[in-house]
């Protein structure tokens, strides 16, 4: 039954396919847009909702509040009431914790080696709600390309750009067979795709070095790179996921 998520990554695909329909069409990972989307939308929720939440507060006590990238996108909220809340509660834990000696070396053994303190804390809420929601997502596109034609069909349009690897991985590793394999075969086009505008970057890179002899305008003009240039960013994303995602 597709759901709701099935429902936006084909839009996502589509409009990415057909560049001039009105709508939404960056070129990205479709899985990091949504999983962006469901960050930003838990800790609005955990701003407007949960600051005094007993559960959030035991959490956020329990892994030494968010971790760092998630304690920046926090800040950014601008919720001074809620940092002040927030924060004021993880200064006094951690206060008592160190009263209590909790960062200290063990001694431990006959001579009274030290032990290094391991990590005392448990996981970030937000990432665990991320992974969450990055395996709610893999799952429904897995489902969305291995049951419906027009999903597949979408995702093999020329102009999308395809899953970053960490999600092609999350994804792959729910398909097995034809599908897997058709699944792979649009992963590799997608990526040769933009080796190719790679190679032409590299391409111009060198005809403009081969110029020396000519007038510095004619190197310029050989090097200058055009649309091509969105190659850059992308196979940055395709390797690595989008900023803050994975
Ligand atoms: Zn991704
Ligand atoms: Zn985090």
């Amino acid at each position: 039954m597709p759901t709701q998520t099935y429902f936006e990554l084909l839009e996502m695909l589509q409009a990415e396919a057909h560049p001039g329909r009105p709508g939404r069409h960056r070129h990205v990972c479709p899985v990091c847009r949504l999983t962006h989307q469901g960050v930003d939308r838990f800790m609005q929720l955990i701003s407007l909702e949960k600051v005094t939440d007993v559960d959030m507060r035991l959490q956020l006590r329990a892994a030494g509040g968010f971790c760092n990238r998630h304690s920046y996108q926090w800040l950014k909220l601008n919720d001074a009431l809620g940092t002040a809340i927030i924060y004021e509660d993880l200064l006094n834990e951690a206060t008592k914790r160190i009263e209590k000696g909790d960062f200290q070396a063990r001694r431990s053994g006959l001579f009274g080696r030290q032990a290094a303190p391991g990590n005392p804390f448990s996981p970030c809420p937000v990432c665990l709600h991320q992974e969450e929601i990055e395996n709610r997502v893999a799952h429904d596109f897995a489902e969305g390309f291995a049951e419906q034609p027009r999903f597949r069909e979408a995702y093999a349009g020329p102009g999308v750009a395809g899953l970053c690897l960490p999600h092609f991985r999350r994804v792959a590793a729910r398909l097995d067979g034809a599908v897997a394999e058709e699944f792979a075969n649009r992963q590799q086009e997608k990526f040769g795709a933009t080796r190719q505008m790679l190679r032409q970057i590299i391409d111009k890179m060198d005809a403009g070095r081969k110029l020396e002899q000519h007038d510095e305008a004619a190197k310029q003009a050989a090097r200058s790179i055009g649309e091509e240039r969105e190659a850059l960013t992308r196979a940055i994303w395709q390797m690595a996921g989008l900023e803050d995602i994975s």
